[in-house]
């Protein structure tokens, strides 16, 4: 059975910075951190034991430095941090920090906001709040949405792929055309996370099992594992080796292994080493089986 890592895998630049940033400023105190630094159990494990709590909102701050994870907050936390007398680490990923920058000034030219995203995500949360209440977030193009000033701009949750915000683009134009006099298409897609779906669609024409490593909790981990079974290959989404069956690799030549944005490398190579040794172990297995 030969095992094959995807071309493109695992921590994004954008988390990789922002777990750099919140584990450097832990060895000067202990840290709150806005959310999860990672969608991902084992880092954020790791980042417990390094003095770093993970709390919902500013109300259970406790620590004297908060920190603000990739996905990013609205501008108002500068403030809101220096009310509360704490110091800010802000690791919001440049990528989400262009979009942040790009829904504000739109709005001060006018332009209503319309995000291709979810609503309850923590980086659309975050860029709407740069809106003043002007933005919007949409999944389905067909959605009614109020334009006051024909001047229309569109955006995208940077973990959607660009053919998605393509085909959203052009179903939201071909049905309001009529009520727009300007119209602004800012790509705010990430690059990483489009390599990590292409490299997997790679993957899977070479593959017959694909294992797809990475937190229940991370939006880029299910869309991985979601395009792996579209290609048609047999797909399990794990977090941890432990979650590895051996009778997934019942007569399996080629397995394939991915992992979302938010994984780090030792899992990844947990993954691959299990694979490994159930590999190895697999003649044995059939022996036995057999007799
Ligand atoms: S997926 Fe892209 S936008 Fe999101 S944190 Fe990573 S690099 Fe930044």
């Amino acid at each position: 059975m030969r095992i094959v890592r995807a071309k493109v895998l695992g921590f994004c630049f954008g988390v990789r910075r922002a777990i750099e940033m919140v584990q450097a400023g832990a060895q000067e105190g202990p840290i709150d951190s806005l959310g999860s630094v990672v969608h991902n159990p084992v880092v954020v494990q790791k980042l417990q034991a390094s003095g770093v709590r993970v709390v919902s909102s500013l109300a259970e701050v406790s620590a004297p430095t908060i920190a603000v994870t990739a996905h990013g907050r609205g501008p108002e936390i500068v403030q809101q941090a220096q009310a509360l007398g704490v110091r800010l680490i802000d690791a919001t990923c440049p990528i989400v920090r262009k979009a942040q920058k790009a829904a504000a000034r739109l709005v001060d030219e006018g332009f209503k906001v319309i995000i291709y995203g979810e609503a309850d995500h923590p980086e659309v949360r975050g860029v709407l709040a740069w809106t003043k209440g002007q933005g919007i977030a949409i999944l389905d193009p067909e959605e009614e949405v109020a334009i006051p000033r024909r001047k229309v701009a569109l955006l995208s949750q940077t973990t959607k792929s660009e053919e998605s915000f393509v085909q959203f683009v052009s179903r939201f134009v071909a049905r309001n055309i009529g009520r727009i006099n300007e119209l602004r298409v800012i790509n705010t897609t990430c690059p990483e996370t489009d390599e990590r779906y292409h490299a997997a669609r790679e993957l899977a024409e070479e593959c017959d099992l694909i294992i797809v490593v990475g937190g229940r909790n991370s939006a880029n981990t299910r869309k991985l594992a979601q395009t792996c079974r579209e290609a048609g290959v047999e797909t399990y989404h794990i977090e941890t080796a432990a979650e590895l069956d051996p009778a997934w690799l019942a007569g399996k030549e080629v397995v394939g292994v991915t992992a979302g944005a938010s994984t780090p490398d030792e899992s990844i190579d947990e993954v691959v080493e299990r694979l490994q040794a159930l590999a190895r172990q697999r003649p044995a297995a059939s022996t036995t089986q057999g007799g």
